[in-house]
């Protein structure tokens, strides 16, 4: 089992190690190993040298419990893992005609060198992982009690290669159905108290996995019952709050447009420190323009006075990073709108220069303001990068957004100046 040995990488390729490729795989395969609770103890890569290729996995399959292979399966005479697994299994290549016959499927009126047919072997005893994306399959079996798995080297056949037909294979090694996980999304929760509440709440059998993303933290709850990883799940809400943890994978982009559409509302966005990228993240989303009127970047504070009629004094009297701004911006680009709407306005230091002892690098204000009456304004202060700190003011202002909308309220912020009082 690789769940105590942890796995092995080993991505084979001369272009690999003389730089000429970057190997993307070791990023891809971490992070789905990690996501699954599987542990990569190793990422080894090797030129197409039968020698070297031997030793290694020779090595490989002593260390460890799972072994997952990258490249060499085309068809020419440096693709050496056909060759290389059966020798360090002690097997012969096995002829699969339907390869074969796949093949001359997938290239009709062709010709197909007779150099393809290398591709239709696999070595004897293990199975096929069939591969709709490219000519190479990839294949999967035991060497001493070790599970090998073989992919093919190219990024855009492996990745749905492995998401379709291994993931599967390796949540059943370990004992876990794909139906028997519960997934969720955590938003704004850093990674080592997530880590911390994860281990708290854990409850019998229950095992987990985690995903970085750019605007939130995926949590696979694997193992033990359905009822135990409910629990476990509760419990994270508890934690960190139900706006701050969601049920399956969401993204806070998604969540707003969700609640919007779900209120007849549409969403104005004025933007000074994240400069778009709010309307970015929105209009990513296939369908937004359902719900997204439009909105303005408003980086100078002319910008802010001449588009949404900011008054000068408000802007010499708090500071452009203040409650008192981002009100006014969500206030002026709502007038803008002449539709029913709820507006959005950031403004912040998003560094790496620009702050100050009051407000240093990270102080953010963000508005959502839906009627005079209905209003959120919050100070938040975030760590990290100019490129973080914008990610991070995105997901705070969507997921404030949508607790407004929702008429819910929003846990975070170190200071408010809210007129709906939630
Ligand atoms: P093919 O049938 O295309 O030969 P293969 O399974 O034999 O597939 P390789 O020959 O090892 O795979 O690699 C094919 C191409 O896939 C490489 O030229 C490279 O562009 C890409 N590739 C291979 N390994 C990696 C890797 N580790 N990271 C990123 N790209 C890779
Ligand atoms: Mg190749």
């Amino acid at each position: 089992m690789f769940e105590q040995t942890g796995a092995i990488i080993l991505s084979v390729g001369t272009e690999l190690t003389e730089g000429i490729i970057l190997n993307t795989h070791f990023r891809f395969l971490g992070a789905e190993l990690k996501s699954l609770g599987a542990r990569t103890s190793r990422c080894v890569q090797i030129p197409d040298s039968p020698v070297i290729y031997r030793e290694e996995l020779t090595r490989a399959v002593k260390d460890c419990g799972l072994v997952l292979i990258t490249g060499g399966l085309g068809p020419t005479s440096d693709d050496l893992t056909r060759e290389t697994a059966a020798r360090v299994a002690g097997v012969k290549l096995e002829y699969q005609a339907s390869v074969w016959e796949g093949l001359k499927k997938r290239y009709p009126g062709r010709r197909i060198s007779p150099i393809n047919k290398r591709q239709a072997f696999i070595p004897e005893g293990f199975r096929l992982i069939e591969n709709p994306y490219g000519s190479a399959p990839g294949f999967a079996g035991r060497i001493n009690g070790t599970l090998v798995v073989a992919l093919p080297g190219p990024p855009k056949e492996l990745e749905p290669v492995f998401k379709e037909q291994v993931v599967p294979l390796l949540a059943r090694e370990l004992n876990a159905r794909i139906d028997d996980e519960l997934k969720a999304t955590v938003m704004m929760v850093p990674e080592s108290l997530l880590e911390e509440g994860l281990r708290k709440h854990r409850l019998g059998k229950v095992v987990w996995g985690t995903r970085i993303a750019e605007d939130r933290i995926l949590v696979n709850l694997r193992g033990g019952t359905a009822e135990e990883r409910r629990k476990a799940f509760q419990g994270l809400e508890l934690e960190f709050t139900p706006v701050l943890v969601r049920k399956d994978d969401v993204r806070p982009s998604l969540l707003l447009l969700q609640a919007l559409e779900s209120r007849d509302l549409h969403l104005a966005v004025a933007e000074s420190c994240t400069g778009g990228l709010l309307g970015k993240l929105i209009t990513d989303i296939p369908g937004s323009s359902k719900v997204f009127w439009g909105g303005l970047v408003v980086y100078s504070n002319e910008a802010k006075e001449e588009l949404l009629g900011l008054d000068p004094d408000c802007i010499s009297r708090h500071g452009a990073v203040s409650g008192e701004v981002a009100s006014a911006m969500a206030e002026g680009v709502l007038k803008k709108t002449g539709c029913k709407a709820v507006a959005l306005a950031v403004t912040g230091v998003a560094g790496p220069e620009g702050g100050s002892p009051e407000k240093p690098v990270g102080t953010v204000w963000i508005s959502a303001l839906a009627s005079p009456a209905e209003s959120m304004c919050r100070e938040f202060n975030f760590y990290g990068t100019r490129n973080l700190i914008r990610q991070r003011t995105a997901v705070a202002a969507f997921l404030m957004a949508e607790s407004l909308v929702l008429k819910r309220s929003f846990p975070l912020g170190s200071k408010k100046l809210d007129r709906s009082g939630n």
